[in-house]
């Protein structure tokens, strides 16, 4: 399987919100998705059980052997998703080791910015010792509508030399309220919430090519 991992270290920068709209996002294209959450807080398991586990099968992973556990039970899957822990540093690596790309969901703000400094020298550490892998990129999270990113917000994230996606997810309740009742924006398809994360999901494929 592809592996992607949504991770920051930081909390409420959107990681739950975009690895379990991204993973539905995948498998309405007819692939199986495996959504691995590697948080010990369990987001990720909370919302499955929120809806009788309908959308997307949900393992807990949050042990540094991730990466090795991970090989045991991804098997036959076309997709893992790694829904990211805040804080951890020895499980953002292990989730780093396992990943084919990281997407860093982050809010437009500079501090939010500047605190992935510790998760891009993770990256960086990993990708000398393999020849480049994982990829990895940001995706702007919770962006207000029709507003320009400063150019300070601009030239922060330029300064760690990762691209930023074109695609990310904007500042809507259909995120928060779709999440309480275990399910995604795509409870309605027709939406502009559902056509952001469908624009996310084909960026990911053109940056996995
Ligand atoms: P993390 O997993 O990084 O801690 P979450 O995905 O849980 O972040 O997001 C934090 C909070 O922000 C949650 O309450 C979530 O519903 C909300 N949220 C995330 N993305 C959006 C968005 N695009 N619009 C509105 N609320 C959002
Ligand atoms: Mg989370």
């Amino acid at each position: 399987p592809t592996v992607i991992a949504v991770l920051n270290q930081k909390g409420g920068s959107g990681k739950t919100t975009i690895a379990t709209n991204l993973a539905h996002a995948l498998k309405r294209d007819g692939y199986t998705v495996l959504l691995i959450d590697s948080d010990p807080q369990g987001s990720a398991r909370d919302w499955n059980e929120a809806s009788g586990g309908n959308i997307i099968p949900v393992v807990g992973l949050d042990r540094e052997t991730l990466a090795k556990d991970l090989q045991a039970i991804s098997q036959g899957y076309d997709w893992i998703v790694i829904d990211g822990a805040p804080q951890i540093a020895k499980l953002s690596a292990a989730a780093v080791k396992a990943a084919d790309l990281v997407l860093i969901p982050v809010q437009p703000s500079p501090y939010d910015i500047w605190a992935c400094a510790d998760l891009v020298d993770i990256i960086a550490a990993r990708r000398e010792v393999t020849n480049g892998k994982p990829k990895a990129a940001f995706v702007i999270s919770r962006a207000i509508k029709n507003t320009k990113l400063s150019g300070e917000i601009n030239q922060a994230l330029s300064d760690y030399g990762l691209p930023v996606l074109k695609a990310g997810t904007t500042q809507r309740v259909v995120y928060p309220t779709t999440a309480a009742e275990g399910l995604t924006v795509f409870s309605n398809p027709s939406t502009d919430a559902a056509r952001e994360i469908n624009t996310l999901k084909k960026e990911v494929l053109e940056v996995l090519k």
